[in-house]
């Protein structure tokens, strides 16, 4: 059965140009693109998407990253797309990402790591709420 997942293509891989090839992976895949735009994560946006992380060392560096340019937000849909997105992105640190991944092919430094995508099911549902507003 179809599954939602949200996914973004980070600051980052925006900037160097990257938004078709990192869609390509994912659309190659037969995931079905349902909602995308390209615009900003706003302060609260960046807080409520990774509350999970609120206090640790990297949080604040990581809310000003989000932040600090263009991203692409994305819905995309196919069965278990959840864990689908989440074995084509690789590992968090993209130094430890398989070759072949997106990080892994993609990307260098843990904290400018490429793409982001909704760890579970309900992760999903909760941050498809915040970025779409539904
Ligand atoms: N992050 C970071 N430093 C760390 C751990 C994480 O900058 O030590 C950033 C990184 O961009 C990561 C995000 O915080 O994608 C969320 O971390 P999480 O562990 O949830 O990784 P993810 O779910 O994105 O793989
Ligand atoms: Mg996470």
């Amino acid at each position: 059965m179809d599954q939602r997942t949200y996914v973004m293509v980070k600051p980052d891989a925006v900037a160097r140009g990257l938004i078709a090839q990192i869609i390509q992976r994912f659309e190659d895949t037969g995931l079905v693109i349902e909602r995308l735009e390209l615009g900003m994560v706003t302060r609260d946006q960046a807080a409520a998407n990774y509350a999970e992380h609120e206090g640790k060392p990297f949080y604040e560096g990581l809310i000003d990253y989000i932040t600090s340019g263009p991203v692409v937000k994305m819905v995309l849909r196919g069965p278990e797309s959840v864990m689908v997105v989440r074995k084509l992105m690789g590992a968090t640190n993209p130094r430890d990402a398989a070759p072949g991944t997106i990080r892994g092919d993609y990307g260098l430094v843990l904290d400018a790591n490429v793409v982001h995508g909704s760890d579970s099911p309900e992760s999903a549902k909760r941050e498809i709420a915040i970025f779409f507003g539904e």
